[in-house]
């Protein structure tokens, strides 16, 4: 492999420019040139590639989101986007593509790989929800990002004596709500993965730490489950504790990464330029076990992420 393309796709998280200068680097370490494909699949198609040279990742390892933008691109869900794509890998001599992003990234990968492009990902995403990876760039920093606000939004609920519901990241999975739900001592979590009874699950804890003499409540509710400010409303309601919500939205997305996501990035994209120079290809980078390894990418997108019951029952009890 001579020359490598890599982008950015779906959805930025911090430490994507950690990743993005390993790739660079690594690759000319290895006698490669790399190419920088702009605003993901869309960049791809439409050519708006350039090369990258060491100085062109200088200073970005501390900076959020992705000095190569991202994107959502519809057409690449079709073949003849597809097409276009491997087309203008062609113009550009780009042999294999290092794609920085998640589940749906992966899947306009594997498309290119059918036509016979070598791919390599890299997971990026603040959610951690792909599968195959027991760690996603970008999830750490998102956490203390939430964290941060959790501590804030403590110093305000303890002074009012009030009940504070915020809502955090995770459509589909709720690995950033249970995880600053622990960290944050958060009396209730709400995850997508779980039904839940406004009653049963978020009125009786309240109304029996008050009993216990709690003075104040921290609610987090995943994006997935929303209605943050409805149930602040029925909280208030129905407990006549006053309650607020706060929805912390795309500051969850951006700063500075944290070491932990920048070393993870830095690792993992240079593992991913090192199988390409072995010519290895169609693989997953992915963390398990805390090591680093890689999964074919069919096998990868296959696989099924769980939520850890012991973790949600541990927030529970911690709760009390
Ligand atoms: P995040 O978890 O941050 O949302 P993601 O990579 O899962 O990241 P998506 O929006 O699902 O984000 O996908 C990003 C891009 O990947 C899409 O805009 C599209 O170009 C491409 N893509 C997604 N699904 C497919 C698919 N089934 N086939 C081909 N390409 C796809």
């Amino acid at each position: 492999i001579k020359t490598i393309g890599v982008l950015t796709s779906g959805g930025d998280a911090p430490g994507m420019n950690a990743a993005i200068r390993a790739v660079v680097r690594t690759g000319i370490y290895y006698g490669m040139r790399v190419m920088g494909i702009r605003k993901g699949y869309n960049g791809l198609i439409n050519g708006d590639i350039t090369e990258m040279s060491l100085r062109a990742v200088s200073d970005i390892i501390h900076r959020g989101g992705t000095i190569l933008q991202t994107a959502r691109c519809p057409e690449f869900k079709e073949e003849e986007g597809i097409k276009r794509g491997v087309a203008m890998c062609k113009v550009f001599d780009i042999d294999a593509v290092v794609v920085i992003g998640g589940d749906g990234s992966y899947r306009g990968a594997k498309d290119l790989s059918k036509f016979g492009m070598k791919v390599m990902g890299i997971p990026g995403t603040i959610d951690n929800d792909i599968a195959c990876t027991e760690y996603t760039i970008g999830f750490d920093t998102a956490l203390n990002t939430v964290q941060d606000a959790i501590d804030k939004i403590r110093d305000t609920a303890y002074s009012h004596e009030r009940c504070s519901v915020l809502e955090v990241m995770g459509r589909h999975a709720g690995y950033i709500a249970l995880n600053v739900g622990i960290a944050g001592g958060a009396e209730v979590v709400l995850l997508p993965e779980k039904t839940f009874d406004l009653g049963k699950d978020v009125i009786k804890p309240i109304i029996e730490g008050r009993n216990r003499g709690k003075k104040h409540y921290i609610v987090i509710v995943a994006e997935g489950v929303g209605g943050a400010i409805e149930i602040a409303r029925e909280i208030q309601e129905q407990t006549g504790i006053e309650a607020r919500a706060t929805i912390l939205g795309h500051i969850q997305r951006g700063g500075s990464p944290t070491v932990n996501d920048r070393v993870m990035a830095s690792m993992m994209g240079a593992r991913a330029v090192e199988l390409l120079k072995e010519d290895i290809s169609n693989r997953i980078i992915s963390l398990k076990d805390n090591k680093i390894v890689d999964i074919e990418i069919n096998e990868a997108l296959d696989m099924k992420k769980e939520i850890d019951e012991e973790i949600i029952q541990l927030s529970k009890i911690l709760a009390l």
